[in-house]
């Protein structure tokens, strides 16, 4: 089959590789219909994410037709239309069981890495380094789906793979960072991000009974998209300081939750940011944290801070004393999909609630370079790219 490897910092290709196959009782072989670039994929290809290799296929968000499954698969049957969360539950462990499906035990063959790095091992992602259990990705035309019950959704009929393809990840990834806010009528969320996961950060929030959303951005089409897509209020980072803004905005006392939805490679104005951007680049630092340290100290007092932007290692100069003396509950983690898809997916269907709008872009596998130089360089108003693998 063909599949969109990575080749090198910053370079994807097109490759030829073995269709997968079952390994094991609980895995299905989906058909990918259309799969996305996600903001994720960009700290991969940037080299900020080690143990990528040569010939990984990236991608991890995606839906598919169902084309075979193994012995112990029940829910599931060829020719269903599903969508995958992008993390890999088991299903059955400890963490599992509690509906946090990207702490699972089980689904990272190779634990050894993030056992290092973050205590103990976190769960498997499709096309996300072998830190994360080195997974075929889905930018290609057919994708294994291990624990297939857990992880795999049939798409309810009638909804087309648009509406329903950011229930894999960006939807439920924005959703979680609103839900971690635990939101009360009346309160006003802050996010910070205008891509795919902020977008939908700021439904959720709405969602969830938020009388007012204000968007953070620099890009005039993101920001645009957030007050007439996603009905929030905007801020200019560029034009503002957003401290004051927000102070303003809010009577004074700040917004109760703030969603950073940037993570690691944030840009920024102030001197921070300059400290940050040199210390990254010799590898002093692995993360820049411009965004959550604006988020913290924006921050209401006993309001709440949820990231759900992807941070891999260390950062500094981060704000522990207003933090702490603030009495700030911070929330965050990899998206728990599968703990979130089935309501989405009734959202969608309902009406309630349509991802679509992130698609601004196509492309073919083939065009997978130029797809994601032009989701990089945020080139003519991209939001997202999606894939639609020819079979
Ligand atoms: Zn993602
Ligand atoms: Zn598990």
């Amino acid at each position: 089959m063909q599949a969109l490897c990575y080749q090198g910092v910053n370079r994807v290709g097109i490759e030829t590789v073995p269709d997968p196959e079952i390994l094991g009782p609980h895995d299905a072989i989906l058909r990918v219909t259309m799969s996305s670039v996600c903001g994720s994929d960009l700290h991969l290809l940037d080299g900020y994410v080690p143990t990528m290799r040569q010939g990984d296929i990236i991608g991890h968000e995606f839906i598919g037709e169902v084309v075979e499954v193994a012995t112990d698969v029940k829910k599931l049957r060829p020719g269903m239309r599903v969508v995958v969360g992008s993390i890999i539950g088991c299903g059955h462990c400890f963490f599992c069981q509690s509906e946090q499906y990207s702490l699972c035990d089980n689904t990272n063959p190779n634990p050894e890495i993030t056992d290092k790095l973050f205590g103990y091992p976190t769960a498997g992602i499709y096309g996300y380094s072998h830190a994360f259990g080195g997974f075929a990705g889905s930018h290609a035309t057919y994708v294994r789906v291990p624990f297939a019950d857990t992880n795999a959704f049939e798409v309810p009929d009638g909804l087309p793979d648009e509406r329903a393809l950011f229930a894999s990840d960006a939807l439920p990834t924005g959703y979680m960072g609103a839900d971690l806010c635990n939101i009360q009528r009346g309160d006003v969320v802050a996010v910070w991000g205008c891509g795919g996961v902020g977008q939908m950060a700021i439904l959720s929030a709405y969602l969830l009974g938020a009388e007012r959303v204000i968007a953070i951005d620099r890009f005039p089409e993101r920001l645009a998209m957030a007050r007439d897509r996603a009905g929030a209020e905007i801020l200019d980072y560029e034009q503002v300081d957003v401290r004051e803004a927000l102070r303003e905005m809010t009577g004074g006392r700040g917004p109760d939750a703030c969603i950073d939805c940037v993570g690691m490679e944030a840009h920024g104005t102030g001197i921070d940011y300059a400290y940050d951007r040199v210390k990254q680049a010799v590898r002093l630092e692995t993360d820049r944290p411009t965004v959550l340290r604006q988020a913290i100290l924006a921050c209401r007092k006993g309001g709440t801070v949820s990231i759900m932007g992807v941070y891999g290692g260390f950062v500094d100069k981060f704000p522990m004393g207003a933090a702490m003396n603030k009495g700030l509950t911070l929330k965050m983690g990899q998206q728990h999909g599968q703990r979130y898809i089935p309501r989405l997916l009734e959202h969608i269907r309902k009406g309630e609630l349509d991802p679509s709008y992130l698609i601004t872009h196509r492309a073919r596998l083939a065009d997978g370079q130029e797809a994601y130089d032009t989701f990089k360089e945020k080139r003519d108003g991209c939001m997202r790219v999606v894939f639609t693998p020819e079979a």
